[in-house]
């Protein structure tokens, strides 16, 4: 199947993003500074694997394996050493993907407001599951691949 956009091979994120402990989860991401609806927070990248490669990678174990879908059977795989690495779920998220590779931040967010981004719409892995302990209003208390669709 062929990738209609090549990922850069590095990940962006805003330098007014900053990793605080969490509430979620361990640590997070958060705005030291406050962010408009519709400003790029986060321009992904890295390398794009099948699920079978994938599967292999985290099998392995060396590095933890963190990685978005991207289209049917294409995941991609963040480099290591990222922040990005920190984005924690919400079932009500302030980050979206507005086209392959990049998040937006899909309303204003507040100074001190933890970013987050709904895992179901871009985790598409086949079995993908998650319970989730996000606190919103509208938690759906297990995250599946259900949302997911091709952002290619
Ligand atoms: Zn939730």
């Amino acid at each position: 199947m062929a990738v209609m956009h090549r990922p850069p091979p590095g990940v962006w994120v805003d330098p007014r993003v900053e990793v605080r402990p969490s509430a979620i989860e361990g640590q997070g991401l958060f705005a030291a500074e406050p962010i408009d609806a519709g400003e790029v927070v986060v321009e992904l990248g890295g390398r794009i694997v099948d699920q079978a490669e994938l599967d292999r990678l985290i099998a392995e174990g060396t590095d933890y394996v963190d990685s978005v879908t991207i289209d049917v059977d294409q995941h991609l795989v963040l480099p290591a050493g990222s922040i990005a690495h920190f984005g924690n779920h919400s079932c009500d998220p302030n980050l979206r993907v507005d086209r392959p590779y990049r998040l937006v931040a899909g309303r204003a967010v507040a100074r001190a407001e933890e970013l987050t981004v709904d895992y179901g719409t871009i985790s598409g892995a086949d079995g993908f599951s998650m319970v989730c302990r996000c606190g919103a209003a509208t938690c759906r208390g297990v995250v599946t691949n259900d949302r997911w669709r091709p952002l290619a």
